[in-house]
């Protein structure tokens, strides 16, 4: 079972919502196999924030640019206008590449009749695999500072974790926020999207993004108010005029930021870990 966390924007709870899910199925007597907290918010993980353990394994990640070898060049132009991202330019009498724009399609390399764009590898980031306890581990992927290009990273993740666990295994995503390509490659094999979202206009507004974004890719998805209490009703309003699940409404609390402030799980909270309860209930029963 692979259940994304995902949200129209950064700062709805999120990653706090992933890691007390996370910690609170590890700890259940019912469920079987492992749970997996995985960070896919490549350009900022702060799962870890909250979450400590043993480092098991860690691995650099890399992915493939072109490389021009001028010797071999014989400026024939052809692999000028190939690449659809700007990322390879003939000029002059040379062929530049800007491997912050590449996104690996090999199109270049491939239509060079004199080898003279060879793919190499080029480090993106790294991946750390961790132990938290017998029964529940975190995986974190994190993008190296400069480097552009998310998707890529989330794939290398995406394979980590079949070759890891078993389908059985539940595996709790941590998506990137927003609405573009990495949260797309983040939620796209995930069995149920929940959207992460707070009660008030800018929270509604983004939902609504989200919400149109999982129509898009046809992926089931369901609602949790995060910070129920502040703002207004519209969420509550919009998501039962367009049939959508909300499964979980998480309290306001002072008590709550303040142990999140301190890198703290928020179910030390009776009252938050009912709700969360409740919520992965619901989880069950949709997915
Ligand atoms: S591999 Fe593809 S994306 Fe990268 S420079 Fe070549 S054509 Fe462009
Ligand atoms: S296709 Fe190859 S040989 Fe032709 S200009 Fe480009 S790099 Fe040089």
């Amino acid at each position: 079972m692979k259940i994304a966390i995902a949200s129209g924007k950064g700062g709805t709870g999120k990653t706090t919502l992933a890691v007390n899910l996370a910690s609170y199925i590890a700890g259940l007597e019912d469920v079987t196999g492992k749970v997996v907290l995985v960070d896919m918010d490549v350009e900022e993980p702060n799962s870890g924030l909250f979450i400590k353990g043993d480092l098991m394994k860690s691995e650099i990640k890399y992915r493939m640019v072109p490389e021009w070898i001028g010797d071999k060049c014989t400026f024939c132009k052809k692999c000028a206008g190939v690449c659809n991202f700007n990322a390879l330019a003939y000029i002059g009498v040379s062929v530049l590449i800007f491997p912050e724009l590449c996104h690996s399609c090999y199109a270049c390399s491939e239509l060079c009749p004199e080898d003279a764009l060879p793919m190499k590898a080029d480090r993106m980031g790294e991946l750390r695999h961790y132990s938290i306890s017998d029964n529940l581990h975190f995986v974190e992927s994190r993008l190296d500072i400069g480097i552009e290009q998310a998707v890529p990273l989330i794939k290398e993740t995406h394979d980590f974790l079949k070759s890891e666990y078993d389908e059985s295994d539940i595996k709790i995503v941590d998506s990137p926020p927003g609405t573009s390509c990495p949260v797309i490659e983040a939620v796209k094999d995930a069995d149920l999207v929940v959207l992460v979202t707070e009660p008030t206009p800018f929270g509604l507004n983004d939902l609504k993004l989200a919400v149109d974004t999982m129509k898009e890719l046809d992926k089931r998805f369901a609602v949790v108010i995060n910070r129920s209490g502040i703002g207004n009703d519209e969420v509550e309003r919009y998501c039962f005029d367009n049939g959508i699940s909300l499964i979980g409404k998480i309290p306001q609390m002072q008590l709550a930021a303040e142990l999140y402030s301190k890198g703290q799980l928020m179910i030390e909270i009776d009252e938050i870990k009912r709700e969360i309860d409740k919520i992965w209930r619901n989880i069950v029963e949709l997915k």
